[in-house]
């Protein structure tokens, strides 16, 4: 590996060394961090991101259980199963693993879930608080925060800084947007429907490309010395691959993730913060 790689399981493991500790901490309190994972149906692609999750939970010693139901479940069913886990106080993060089937309503799903329990941050009421502020950010969505924290990690001043992100999903583009905002970054954001988003990239100080389109981003659409973060994860002959040309990419940036080893770890690192924080509010003092 090159030197200018931003490496997301080093940064990751310091995160889940960290947390670790906090979960000894609630465990002496009689406190076992709990998180439930719900999987319709038996995609390799979630099963695969629910095994990192898993992993990160043994290492961390938060309890993981999975709740696994059959593909043809309805919307109704669904919401009374997290109603019930709601009510749980064993319980302390839900997370509903993404996509659901399309008979199910995902967002009425994810409404349902206790925002006190809402681990993946993707309840209205948790985004409007980090809409607000990066003071008022508590469970946030991981990938954007896993993005934050990789930054700082590896000393990158946000401030004054020149950001373009390509897509603007609910859970990457949109929540990262604000995140730097609100850290007083200037922020491009651009999707499907944007003409010549190398006019947008090549004057970017960091790029980030959520997309989900492999090798998108080459070479000629950053600029030199640019910070580069590539979120996007697809299957291409069965390797999993980026959405930055990266082996052309990174000779030109300053710093680059690569994929695999990237932004991945950090989402898991900063699920398991959420579990460890949702635990901690949720436990009377
Ligand atoms: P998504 O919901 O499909 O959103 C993709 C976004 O990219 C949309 O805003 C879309 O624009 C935009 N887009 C698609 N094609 C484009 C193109 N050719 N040019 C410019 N913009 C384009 O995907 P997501 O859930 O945000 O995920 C994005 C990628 O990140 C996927 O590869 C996913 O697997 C990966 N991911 C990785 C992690 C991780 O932890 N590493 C976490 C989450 C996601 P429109 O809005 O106009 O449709």
């Amino acid at each position: 590996m090159t030197s200018n790689i931003l490496d997301g399981r080093l940064v990751s493991d310091s995160i889940l060394k960290e947390v670790s500790r906090e979960v000894k901490a609630l465990v002496k309190a009689k406190v076992l961090p709990k998180l439930v994972i719900i999987l319709v149906g038996d995609s390799p692609a979630s099963l695969s991101y629910i095994k990192q999750k898993r992993l990160a939970s043994k290492k961390t010693g938060i309890n993981c259980i999975q709740k696994v139901l059959d593909k043809n479940v309805t919307t109704e069913d669904l919401i009374s199963i997290i109603e019930k886990l709601n009510k749980d106080k064993t319980v302390h993060g839900i997370l509903v693993q993404l996509p659901l089937p399309e008979h199910v309503n995902a967002n009425i799903v994810i409404r349902a879930i206790d925002p006190m329990k809402d681990v993946d941050g993707f309840q209205a009421y948790n985004l409007g608080k980090m809409f607000l502020s990066a003071k008022f950010e508590c469970l946030s969505p991981c990938t954007p925060r896993g993005i934050i924290k990789m930054l700082e990690y590896y000393k990158v001043g946000i401030a004054g800084k020149s950001v373009t992100i390509v897509g603007r999903s609910n859970i990457v583009g949109k929540p990262l947007a604000i995140m730097l905002m609100n850290r007083d970054a200037t922020v491009t954001v651009c999707h499907s429907k944007t003409a010549h988003i190398e006019d947008y990239t090549r004057d970017a100080d960091i790029v980030v490309a959520a997309a989900g389109r492999p090798k998108m981003i080459t070479a000629d659409m950053v600029k030199k010395g640019a910070i580069v973060i590539d979120v996007g994860t697809t299957k291409v002959d069965n390797k999993l691959t980026g959405d930055v040309d990266f082996e052309k990419v990174s000779k030109k940036a300053s710093l680059i993730t690569p994929v695999p080893g990237g932004v991945g770890p950090m989402t898991v690192a900063c699920l398991m913060e959420n579990v460890v924080r949702a635990a901690k509010r949720l436990t009377p003092k």
